[in-house]
């Protein structure tokens, strides 16, 4: 039986855990929803400081020069790259990831839609299971582009292959599903959609930061995702876009704001898409947030994604170990794959009373989160959380269930 010791003396042999005290934690906290907003990096603050009364107070509008506001899109990009198996000049940080999916659909959809070889093509594919703004974002398009596009929506990753056939135009696929944690097959999916002629978009907002991602390696053709989830950004940071260089010339989108021109201030009253991989922008970017990103992401740069991704395994393991043994005989089901190769950086276990008890467990300090149908999820975020937190959010958890402490009638707060 692994003890608070055992976890305890794994902490002293953790050459990440130095990392947690540069995060703003607050006491008697385990955070376990950092696969939904990250933790404030201490320096988050100074640089916040820094941009809101030097940059914007005394510099004024001079800081689009002279901080390099205007870069900033693609200059974080260029530091986000490394983390996905990206280059440089391939991705930018702007917008939502909402919006990002939006584009990305529609830049392949017309790509499609001007190839001869895949012009008729009007299926998308994705998982009914997927994030919802996915799915939103898809019909959306498809209903607006009014050119007869239909969503095939399967119920398992096991139907993928299937399902993704001769038919389909573009697949839109989210690498780690945002409710069972479940990790894809990037590069065996890429290469299948490939196969039969069809283009991929990967949605990577839970594995950004949470594990290795190889996006050229595998050699996909469009992702997005989030900075706010495991980089760290803060509350509703702006989203990413990557395309590759193969790909940025004939990359096209019908959000073609002033942000995605060659010259902007040419003034023109042409459109004319950048060259590089601005053309992903639209509009001016809410740069107060979007430097908070740099923070994260600079973080990031000390740390390898290999090291991570050994203690988030780790840590994972740890936890569905210690919930099977301190909670066996409760109502509980792991909806997270047991295999290393098919698992994020997150578990979730359904219980019949899933809502309530997570309230008992924020309650008590053990933030998680739920999602329908009657799903914990406990997110692990190697750089600031200890096998001891992990311990200790077990702990929290088998006392609430076995004495029943928790309100089956709490009311839902609007997030959940
Ligand atoms: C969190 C998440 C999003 C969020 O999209 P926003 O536009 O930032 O609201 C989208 N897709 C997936 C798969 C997510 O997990």
């Amino acid at each position: 039986m692994t003890t608070r010791d055992d976890c305890l003396a794994l902490d002293r042999a953790d050459e990440l855990a130095h990392f947690k005290q540069e995060f703003a934690l607050p006491a008697g906290i385990v955070y376990l929803d950092g696969n939904s907003l990250g933790a404030r990096p201490k320096a988050a603050l100074q640089r916040a400081r820094q941009v809101v009364e030097q940059e914007w107070g005394e510099d004024l509008i001079r800081s689009w020069n002279k901080a390099g506001w205007f870069e900033l899109p693609g200059r974080l990009g260029d530091k986000l790259a490394p983390l996905i198996g990206a280059q440089p000049g391939e991705v930018v940080v702007t917008d939502t990831t909402s919006v990002n999916l939006f584009k990305a659909l529609a830049a392949a959809l017309r790509m499609q839609a001007e190839n001869p070889a895949t012009a008729q093509r009007r299926v998308i594919v994705s998982e009914r299971s997927n994030f919802p703004t996915d799915v939103y974002i898809a019909q959306g398009l498809a209903q607006w582009l009014d050119s007869g596009y239909t969503l095939r929506l399967v119920d398992a990753p096991e139907e993928l292959p299937q399902a993704i056939d001769a038919s389909v135009a573009a697949v839109m696929l989210t690498h780690v599903n945002y409710r069972s944690g479940r990790l894809l097959d990037m590069p065996g999916l890429t290469a299948h959609a490939h196969a039969q002629g069809a283009l991929i978009v990967w949605d990577l907002a839970h594995s950004a930061g949470a594990l290795p991602v190889e996006l050229e390696q595998a050699n996909a053709d469009f992702a997005v995702g989030c900075t706010y989830k495991y980089l760290n950004g803060g509350p509703g940071a702006p989203a990413f876009i990557w395309v590759p260089k193969r790909h940025q010339a004939r990359f096209g989108h019908p959000l073609s704001g002033w942000w995605g021109h060659a010259n902007p201030f040419a003034m023109s009253s042409e459109f004319a898409p950048h060259p590089g991989i601005a053309r992903a922008l639209c509009g001016t970017q809410p740069i107060t947030s979007l430097a908070m990103v740099e923070v994260g992401l600079d973080m990031y740069a000390r740390t390898d994604m290999a090291a991570l991704r050994r203690k988030s395994l780790v840590m994972t393991d740890l936890f569905i170990g210690l919930v099977e043994e301190r909670c066996a005989g409760q109502p509980l089901t792991l909806d997270t794959p047991r295999e290393h190769g098919l698992r994020g950086s997150h578990v979730s276990f359904t219980h019949p009373q899933g809502y309530a008890v997570m309230q008992a467990l924020i309650g008590r300090g053990v933030i998680g989160d739920y999602r329908e149908p009657g799903i914990m999820r406990f997110g692990f975020t190697p750089l600031y959380l200890s096998y001891a937190d992990v311990w200790d959010a077990v702990d929290t958890l088998a006392d609430i269930l076995q004495r029943q402490a928790y309100d089956a009638g709490a009311t839902r707060s609007a997030v959940t």
